[in-house]
């Protein structure tokens, strides 16, 4: 089976942001979030690898939290390509199901929940070999999408820049956007990733290892910037929930939440705080959207066992 074909050019090339709060730093914005409309941005080049030559004779099995994004992606493209779906979901079942676990079972994804314990023990050959048991064989997608394939889709956005600039700027989750991208960079510019989890100290080492992996050894033009976490994974205060909603507004795009406010967030911070001078150039990477489509027609469930 041939890899998901990546769309039409994305609607690039970026496009630049007139905005006299960034001190003199020139902004331009990837748009990411135009890719597809049902498999956006990051998951979209993050799937494209993982799900490459697959065979239809088993499922896509894939973990992921309630509101994930990515598990939404899993499910539109396993039905886009034919492939069954099971979404691992992190906790217990909580009916009606939100938005977003509804998508992805309108998408036909079967779920399945693991209490927190097992859940962060879901990378053991243990809870793996007890899921086979129970589910029968299955293509194993990681959280995220972020695993080597994963990474190697994502070091494919900086080829398709086509301007110069002096640094490229992503949210980071699990790191797979953020090492792909460094890896695909030219020399010259850098990388600068803002974590949107609190604590997240592990995750240099973590953008290492996933390099590591998918292309041989870790590329020193990264940094990861973690004064933007806003409290913790997916907290919104009022400070950044206003910065977005003004952000909306001025510019006329959607500003997706958990990710992409922080990142935007963090960038103009920096300008502002004289951390990126006047006259940089600076590439965001918007990575997601903020809405996403409920599928029109649901879909029969798919039966599994
Ligand atoms: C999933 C997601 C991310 C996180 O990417 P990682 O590769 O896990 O760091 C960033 N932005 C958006 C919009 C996402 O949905």
């Amino acid at each position: 089976m041939d890899p998901i074909p990546l769309p039409a050019p994305t609607p690039v090339p970026p496009s630049e942001l007139a905005d006299d709060r960034l001190g003199g730093v020139r902004l331009w914005l990837k748009r990411d979030d135009l890719i597809d409309p049902e498999i956006t941005g990051n998951k979209w080049r993050k799937l494209r690898h993982n799900l490459a030559g697959l065979s239809p004779d088993r499922p896509l099995l894939t973990f992921g939290g309630a509101y994930s994004g990515h598990i939404r992606a899993v499910a539109a493209a396993g039905r886009r390509l034919g492939l069954a779906t099971v979404g691992v979901i992190r906790g217990e079942e909580h009916l009606p199901l939100n938005p977003s676990l509804a998508c992805a079972r309108a998408y036909g994804m079967r779920l399945v929940y693991l209490d927190r314990s097992t859940y962060r023990a879901k990378d053991t050959p243990e809870v793996v070999a007890a899921l086979r048991a129970r589910h029968g064989d299955f293509h194993l997608i990681p959280e995220g999408g972020s695993n080597a394939a994963g990474v190697r889709g994502c070091a494919e956005l900086p080829a398709e820049l086509g301007m110069d600039y002096d640094l490229i700027c992503c949210p980071v989750g699990t790191g797979g956007t953020l090492a792909g991208i460094a890896a695909g960079l030219p020399p010259g510019p850098r990388a600068v990733g803002f974590a949107v989890l609190k604590g997240a100290a592990y995750l240099s080492g973590e953008v290492a290892r996933l390099q590591r992996d998918a292309h041989g050894e870790p590329t020193r033009n990264w940094t990861v910037d973690h004064g933007f976490h806003f409290g913790g994974y997916a907290k919104v205060p009022p400070d950044l929930a206003a910065f977005a909603a003004d952000f909306e507004d001025r510019h006329g795009l959607e500003v997706e939440r958990v990710y992409v406010a922080k990142m935007l967030y963090g960038v103009y911070a920096r300008a502002r705080d004289g951390h990126f001078p006047p006259g940089t150039r600076i590439v965001a990477v918007i990575t997601g959207r903020r809405t996403f489509p409920q599928p029109s027609s649901p879909v029969a469930p798919t039966v599994l066992d």
